[in-house]
């Protein structure tokens, strides 16, 4: 082929990139393209955090293409419009990108198709993002998955293919030509979108350092430290991952090395680590295989469930003022960074949905407002998993005390007191419970707690029961 466009979505890098690296071997001409669409910043979940991160790896982007040579042509505009039309304006023969999984995605691929069969351009998907996607593994009657230790354990027996080249660099194959290119907005804010959180920066380099700094040492204590928010133990790549400034491969590649020079112990870390990769591919085939999880339950029975409505009690968990300790430090943190801990995201979402009461689809939707790793599979199956409406649930019964959740995952209050200056004087044996001590809380002007941990517990009972029983 003569010209091949690249279509740039969520794989914002050079390194580790299927399609990049099949459209540089396959054609004398390669042109990278952005399409910033309107969708970006309009929709119940566009968030400033995320919209910032991708701006960011955008213009690290278009930076890393520059220095090899390359020019990146942004337009803004629907995909289904401007990909044609460059077609015809380069004189391109085809459309190559990586597969996207989301509902919403795959329906645009399809517009994007025919639009551009309508100008006689071939439009070739990748697989990218994951290492075995949709119906790949299939358990043996067939069927996917809907538990994820088998599924993990189908997972493993597969061999995983190494990274990719890097692109290319001939000149010729994409010598920079001054085709027109719309700027960038500089931040979301320029977008009417404000940023208000101090959220990790974007970009492919950024993410290599991460992976790197990960794997020096880290990741051989990861099986303990993960669990402790003080610690900040993970890998924080789950943005980077999101966004495609890093591939797959190259973490496995990463994961494989540091696990070949380690002890027994730190082996098992490296294992657990592993795993929870896996679970980012089991959530995106769930997403592929039950699309219904986007509008309701996995299990369809629990959209039956009565939840409560209350505004207020929303507007607290929102605002990091629940009374609860570990709670309001988890939602502050978010709210001011954009980022949260996992055991963190469990115990919030436990306390939304069984504390309060209140629809999982809620919480899910804050979370997808403020999260810059915000991602439909992950979040989806994260709120489900905690709801105990979805796949591979806790069942609904198991339910996070948050006290002595705290107690065990934050034992010195470190954490708490990070987020809530109010508690700062507070000793550790009573910084996840303040109101045992009514005059210290009373003078903290911490606020005191919305609900009781011990009175909510059988009334959330009750209301999975009646639909149970029904
Ligand atoms: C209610 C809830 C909502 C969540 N929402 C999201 C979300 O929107 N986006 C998101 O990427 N993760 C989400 N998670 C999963 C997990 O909390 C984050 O991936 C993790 O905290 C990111 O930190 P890290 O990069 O340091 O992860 P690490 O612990 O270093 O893990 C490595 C990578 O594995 C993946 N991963 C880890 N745990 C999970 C998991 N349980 N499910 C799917 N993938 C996982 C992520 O890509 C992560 O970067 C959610 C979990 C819960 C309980």
């Amino acid at each position: 082929m003569k010209t091949v466009i690249h279509w740039f979505r969520r794989d914002l890098r050079i390194l580790d990139n299927v399609a990049l690296s099949e459209a540089a071997k396959r054609a004398e001409q390669v042109i990278p393209v952005f399409v910033f669409e309107d969708a970006f910043c309009n929709g119940p979940d566009v968030g400033a955090a995320r919209l910032t991160f991708l701006l960011q790896s955008v213009e690290s982007l278009r930076k890393n293409l520059v220095e090899l040579g390359h020019q990146l042509v942004i337009r803004r505009g629907k995909a289904e419009a401007i990909l044609p039309a460059l077609c015809l304006e380069l004189e391109a023969q085809a459309v190559f990108a990586n597969k996207r999984y989301e509902p919403y995605a795959q329906r645009r691929d399809e517009r994007v198709t025919s639009a551009l069969l309508n100008v006689d351009v071939g439009f070739e998907l990748f697989k990218d993002a994951v290492v075995w996607e949709e119906s790949e593994i299939l358990t043996q009657a067939g069927k996917p998955y809907t538990v994820f230790t088998p599924y993990a354990k189908a997972w493993k027996a597969r061999s995983i293919s190494l990274p990719r080249q890097k692109f290319p660099i001939h000149h010729a194959q994409s010598p920079i030509r001054n085709f027109k290119s719309d700027a960038l907005p500089k931040s979301s804010d320029e977008l009417g979108i404000p940023l208000a959180q101090n959220i990790p920066p974007g970009g492919e380099r950024v993410a290599l350092d991460l992976l790197a700094k990960f794997m020096a040492g880290p990741v051989y204590e990861y099986g303990t430290s993960r669990n402790y928010p003080a610690l900040d133990g993970g890998s924080s790549l789950s943005p980077h991952l999101r966004a495609g400034t890093i591939g797959i491969r190259t973490v496995f590649a990463a994961l494989g090395k540091a696990r070949s020079r380690a002890t027994a112990t730190q082996a098992a870390s490296c294992d657990i680590f592993l795993n929870e990769l896996i679970w980012r591919e089991f959530y995106l085939q769930v997403l592929h295989n039950f699309p219904h999880v986007t509008k309701g339950a996995f299990w369809q029975e629990y959209d039956a469930l009565k939840w409560s409505d209350n505004q207020a009690h929303f507007a607290a968990w929102c605002e990091g003022r629940t009374g609860y300790p570990i709670v309001d430090a988890a939602m502050r943190c978010l709210n001011a960074t954009g980022t949260m801990h996992n055991r963190l995201r469990m115990i919030v979402a436990m306390f939304l949905t069984k504390d309060l009461m209140i629809h999982w689809q809620w919480g899910e939707r804050y979370f997808m407002n403020q999260l810059v790793d915000g991602d439909l599979a992950a979040n989806n199956g994260g709120w489900q998993w905690s709801a105990g409406t979805g796949t591979d649930a806790a069942p609904y019964f198991r339910i996070f005390n948050p006290i002595s959740q705290g107690e065990k995952f934050d034992a010195d209050g470190k954490f708490v007191k990070r987020w809530i200056s109010e508690l700062k004087d507070f000793p550790a044996y009573l910084i996840h419970q303040p109101w045992e001590n009514p005059l210290l809380l009373l003078r903290s002007k911490y606020v005191p707690r919305i609900v009781t941990h011990e009175e909510q517990r059988p009334k959330c009972l009750a209301m999975f029961q009646a639909v149970k029983k029904s």
